[in-house]
């Protein structure tokens, strides 16, 4: 079986362009952000999309600009149109963006890291205790994104940490997610597991202490050797309300909070939704260390009435 993120770096390199999605892009957002300034727009890949407005002569003065973005990450990325297998249009649109991904630009994104940890099968046949255990046995299959874990296992921990130090260290990485499996729907049975969900906080809520609890402690040994480097996991389903069980979350915790576009349109959703995220948001707030990241947005699925178009949007 492939690890669930094995497949993912070949994907963001384009042959036919010769361009990985996380190359730097300095002087080709020079050059569009100038584009720009002169009115030219593009709404949409290909010729449609693009509106160059006429113009008798175009002045080059001499210049130096320079630009403080409003979100120091800022990055548009949508499913199954990775730089490998899309068209040129499509990705020539994506740079015209001017978007980049900043730490985020690590090898496995911002989802469900623990299936690095866990993914293989030599890890599934050599240490079937990570897994959840369901009706007396470990599962560690049930997940698309390497099978679910159980997060008391110790050995796990130090495996999870082995790795995330080896990602620093080895591949400079800048952050790494330390997330749950995609998909979780019921807690590990295992003694060690037993009684650590919170049912009564409802379906947003109920693996919350679990979750954040593990995510904080791979964080805190990390910050031990690593204290310049960041861990991220999503606010999400069964854990998107912050932990009752953590007064402060470690600093080197970047929290993702996700949520749907759709959200914020009043004209076609709930109001209440969009007053409800943003209570989430001053929620996880107190969660957080004065003066670090508090967290980003974490766009999954940006959701249209009647209509799901799935494409993400970090800033
Ligand atoms: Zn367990």
């Amino acid at each position: 079986m492939v690890p669930p993120y094995a497949a993912n770096t070949w994907r963001e390199y384009s042959n036919e362009m010769g361009i990985w999605e996380k190359d730097a892009r300095g002087s080709l957002n020079a050059v569009y952000a100038f584009l720009r300034d002169l009115g030219v727009r593009w709404y949409l890949p290909g010729e449609l999309g693009e509106i160059v407005p006429k113009e008798a002569s175009i002045a080059l003065p001499r210049m130096d600009k320079t630009v403080r973005p409003d979100f120091a990450l800022r990055y548009f990325w949508q499913y199954f149109k990775n730089f490998n297998n899309t068209s040129r249009n499509e990705i020539l649109w994506q740079l015209r963006m001017g978007l980049n991904e900043e730490r985020v630009g690590n090898c496995g994104g911002v989802c469900h890291g623990i299936g690095f940890v866990i993914g293989r099968e030599e890890t599934k046949q050599a240490h079937p205790e990570y897994y959840k255990l369901w009706d007396g046995k470990r599962t560690p299959d049930l997940s698309h994104t390497g099978g679910e874990p159980c997060l008391s296992s110790p050995g796990l921990f130090a495996s999870n940490v082995r790795f995330v130090r080896a990602m620093f260290d080895f591949c400079n990485e800048e952050m790494i997610s330390v997330m749950m499996s995609d998909g979780m729907c019921s807690m590990c049975q295992c003694e060690l597991c037993k009684g650590k969900e919170t049912p009564e906080r409802g379906r947003e809520g109920w693996a919350s202490d679990y979750m954040w609890d593990y995510v904080n402690r791979v964080a805190k040994e990390l910050y031990k050797t690593h204290p310049d480097k960041i861990i991220s996991c999503c606010s999400y389903t069964p854990y998107r309300l912050p932990p009752t069980n953590i007064d402060l979350l470690s600093p080197n915790i970047v929290v993702a909070l996700t949520q749907h576009r759709g959200f914020w349109l009043n004209d076609y959703v709930d109001p209440k939704k969009k007053e409800q995220m943003l209570s989430l948001r001053q929620e996880w707030l107190t969660k957080i260390p004065k003066g670090h990241t508090p967290f980003f947005i974490y766009e999954p699925f940006a959701k249209l009435p009647r209509t799901t178009r799935r494409s993400s949007l970090h800033c």
